[in-house]
């Protein structure tokens, strides 16, 4: 499993040119660098069925070459009530990494959890939200899916059915926004990204995690790492590394509070024989501490401070 509280989000995106249908070829998906650069979209070396990846010039952030058909075709299999439903052992895991990720959050706002609202952008059935309301922040999900937003709500949670953009809700509302596991599933994540920091008040935080292609998870496995197809994470298309985290997060008025990776993987559980992916996941432990000192995990987690 990757390091998600909510697992992955719902988010569909805007999109003016649906295509596909009749015969007329569906445009691809994603033009240009979705960290705002003014550079090149040149190929790389890692090659999936969609066609290679491409490479900003400028930031490194890594693109599909999905069309519009195909990508909307792989969101709209996820809407069910109980879709992303945890086991026990994994729900238990998810608070708790929900509350280190809540702690920080308190910490780089110098309040308590009573003095703090938030909202979880695709918050997906609410894990994230109930244990931030159990620790008594005020806290209020967005989620795109009707049946999941609906399934949130069920269990006693305020949880909004919508994209973010729909709610309108008033500026410097929140002291902190979350996108976990969302910004690699948006053609154009900028918008979404300025719209957190319009609700959020003058140096709240915004967190946010995904994957980091600067990662030796990256260099080991390529095009065989899970993370990078489409139809088996739903949507993922956009691909960070520290460097296009920073530079977005510039681009849209946040400052980087921190930046931590954490996990490496040099083999897929699904792709190998047992005996060879036992190996690799020793391999693996003995490399998770170096890689969390030297930021190149494949889990990434991201503190953005809103500038006062
Ligand atoms: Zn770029």
């Amino acid at each position: 499993m990757d390091n998600r509280i909510g697992g992955r989000p719902t988010l569909t995106p805007t999109l003016s040119r649906p295509g596909g249908r009749g015969g007329i070829p569906s445009p691809r998906l994603i033009q240009r660098c979705p960290v705002g650069c003014d550079a090149q979209l040149v190929t790389s070396a890692i090659v999936l069925p969609e066609g290679p990846l491409l490479r900003c010039a400028a930031c490194g952030q890594l693109v599909s070459q999905i069309t519009t058909a195909a990508y909307l075709r792989s969101m709209a299999a996820f809407d069910s009530p109980g879709f992303n439903r945890p086991s026990g052992s994994e729900s238990a895991r998810r608070v708790a990494l929900a509350r280190r990720r809540l702690a920080r959050a308190g910490r780089l706002l110098g309040k308590s959890p009573g003095e703090i609202s938030l909202i979880d952008v695709g918050c997906s059935r609410g894990d994230f939200v109930a244990a931030a309301a159990q620790l008594g922040f005020h806290a209020e999900g967005v989620e795109p899916a009707p049946q999941i937003a609906a399934a949130a709500r069920d269990r006693g949670l305020t949880v909004h059915q919508g994209l973010l953009e729909d709610q309108r809700f008033p500026a410097a509302r929140f002291d902190v926004a979350t996108l976990f596991e969302v910004i690699e599933h948006l053609p154009a994540p900028m918008a979404l990204l300025q719209e957190c920091h319009r609700i959020l008040k003058p140096g709240g935080i915004l967190i946010a995690s995904t994957g980091n292609t600067a990662s030796w998870t990256v260099a080991a496995m390529r095009a065989r790492w899970d993370y990078f197809h489409v139809a088996q994470d739903a949507g993922h298309v956009s691909f960070f590394n520290p460097r296009s985290i920073a530079l977005i997060a510039a681009r849209t008025g946040f400052g980087v509070a921190h930046i931590g990776t954490t996990r490496v993987r040099f083999v897929e559980e699904s792709a190998a024989p047992r005996w060879l992916y036992r190996l690799s996941k020793i391999a693996a432990e003995f490399a998770n501490l170096p890689a969390r000192l030297l930021g190149t995990g494949h889990d990434m987690l991201i503190y953005l401070r809103r500038a006062p």
